[in-house]
C-alpha cells in the first residue's frame, strides 16, 4: 500500500492568548490514503477550520506533527512551506472564494503554476461545465462557483484537495452532485472534505470518515 498523503499524529491544538486559552484539537490521529476520498464531520465550533489550517499549513500544531507526503510540516522552512502550499494542495471554501472581476475560466487560470488554457478547459469539461468558461462569478450559481473552485483546486495536479465547508448553502440534490463530482476526480488526487452536513448520507462514496466533537476525532467503521 502506498504511503498515507496526509497523517496526523497525536496533534494537539490549543489558542493561547492573553485573554483565554482554548483547546481546539486534542490527541487527533489519522491518515488519508492516496487516491481517497475522505470526510469529517462535525458541529460548529468542533474544530475543523483549526484543522483546515493545518493542513494548508498556515498553522502549526501546538504538540504533535503533521505528515504531508511523508514531510514533518514541522520541519519545513517557510519558503519550503509555501511551495508546499501553493503546488501540493488544493484548496476548497464554503462561498468558492472567486474574484468578482474575473470570468470562471480565469479564476480557474488564477493559481495555475504552468499556465496552460486548454488544460483549465479539459478540466471544466470533465465537471462538465466548460460552456460556462467566460462567465462572471455574479452570474454562476452556487453549484457552478463550487465547481469553479474544484477546478481550480485541481490546476496544479495536487496531491491532495481539502475542502472546508463546500457544500454551504447547496441544497440537497446539488450536495450529492458535488459529492459525485468529488467522487469522480479521486482518481487524479486526494481528497478531505470538512463539513457540518450531518442529514446527507454520503457513505457509498467514502472511503473513511470520521466525527469531530469538541476537538475529539473518532473514526467511524465502515460495514
Ligand atoms: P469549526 O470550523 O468546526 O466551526 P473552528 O476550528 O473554527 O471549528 O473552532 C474550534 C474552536 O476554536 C472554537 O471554540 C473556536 O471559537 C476556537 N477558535 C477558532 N479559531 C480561533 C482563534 N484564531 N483564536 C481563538 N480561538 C479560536
Ligand atoms: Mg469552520
Amino acid at each position: 500500500m502506498d504511503r498515507p498523503v496526509l497523517e496526523f499524529k497525536e496533534v494537539h491544538k490549543e489558542y493561547d492568548d492573553a485573554e483565554m486559552k482554548l483547546i481546539a484539537l486534542s490527541e487527533v490521529n489519522f491518515n488519508v490514503q492516496k487516491n481517497s476520498l475522505n470526510m469529517i464531520t462535525g458541529p460548529a465550533g468542533s474544530g475543523k477550520t483549526t484543522l483546515f489550517h493545518l493542513i494548508i499549513l498556515m498553522d502549526l500544531p501546538s504538540t504533535g506533527d503533521i505528515f504531508l507526503n511523508n514531510e514533518s510540516v514541522l520541519e519545513l522552512s517557510l519558503s519550503k512551506r509555501s511551495v508546499l502550499r501553493r503546488e501540493k494542495i488544493g484548496t476548497m471554501l464554503r462561498w468558492g472564494n472567486l474574484m468578482p472581476y474575473l470570468t470562471a475560466l480565469e479564476n480557474i487560470m488564477l493559481p495555475m503554476i504552468n499556465k496552460n488554457e486548454q488544460k483549465a478547459i479539459q478540466i471544466m469539461e470533465l465537471l462538465e461545465f466548460s460552456k460556462k468558461k467566460d462567465m462572471l462569478p455574479k452570474d454562476l450559481t452556487h453549484f457552478d462557483k463550487q465547481k469553479t473552485a474544484m477546478a481550480r483546486a485541481l490546476v496544479n495536479e495536487p496531491s491532495l484537495i481539502v475542502a472546508d465547508e463546500p457544500f454551504g448553502d447547496l441544497n440537497n440534490e446539488k450536495t450529492i452532485k458535488l459529492m459525485e463530482l468529488f467522487h469522480k476526480i479521486k482518481n487524479e488526487t486526494t481528497i478531505l472534505i470538512l463539513s457540518d452536513d450531518n442529514d446527507t448520507n454520503f457513505d457509498k462514496y467514502l472511503d473513511s470518515s470520521f466525527i469531530l466533537e469538541n476537538g475529539k476525532l473518532i473514526k467511524i467503521n465502515k460495514n
